[in-house]
């Protein structure tokens, strides 16, 4: 597969930015609109938006907190196109489809990597559950076992 040009990455660069614009100020509008948080928004006024922002998500502001992490992907996609390392799956070190990354610009891995990411993820929340389902009443795995003396 080719390297990802300059260009698209450029123009990822762009979208990457333009998203987090829009949701510094989704956060701020929302940190204005939450009057009853007015006062702690208003003692740490000096640490700055990011710190307000946090501080909301800690009170359990869902908006923000979504923002947040969102921010933080973004943050994080912008460090790896400054290191070089942007769309390249640290997975299997492939390339991520330029398709794939103007849908996701934020997308670590490549689809194949991810989707086993998330499936591995998925089973060890369906081992939990396992162990709740051997609970299940007897009657239940025996449908005849209610008629039975
Ligand atoms: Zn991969």
């Amino acid at each position: 597969m080719k390297e990802l040009a300059r260009k698209q990455i450029k123009h990822l660069a762009e979208i990457l930015v333009a998203r987090a614009a829009s949701l510094q100020s989704e956060i701020r509008a929302e940190i204005e609109a939450n009057s009853s948080y007015g006062d702690i928004a208003g003692n740490v006024t000096d640490l700055g938006d990011e710190a307000s922002a946090d501080l909301l998500a800690d009170l359990g502001n869902a908006n923000v907190s979504r923002d947040i992490q969102e921010l933080r992907a973004i943050t994080e996609a912008q460090r790896r196109i400054k290191e070089g390392t942007y769309g390249l799956c640290p997975d299997c070190n492939k390339e991520i489809v330029y398709e794939r990354l103007i849908a996701y610009p934020t997308a670590q891995r490549c689809e194949p990597c991810q989707s086993r990411f998330e499936k591995s993820s998925h089973n060890q929340q369906n081992g939990r559950q396992c162990k709740a389902s051997t609970l299940t009443p007897s009657s239940l795995l025996d449908p005849t076992a209610a008629f039975r003396e």
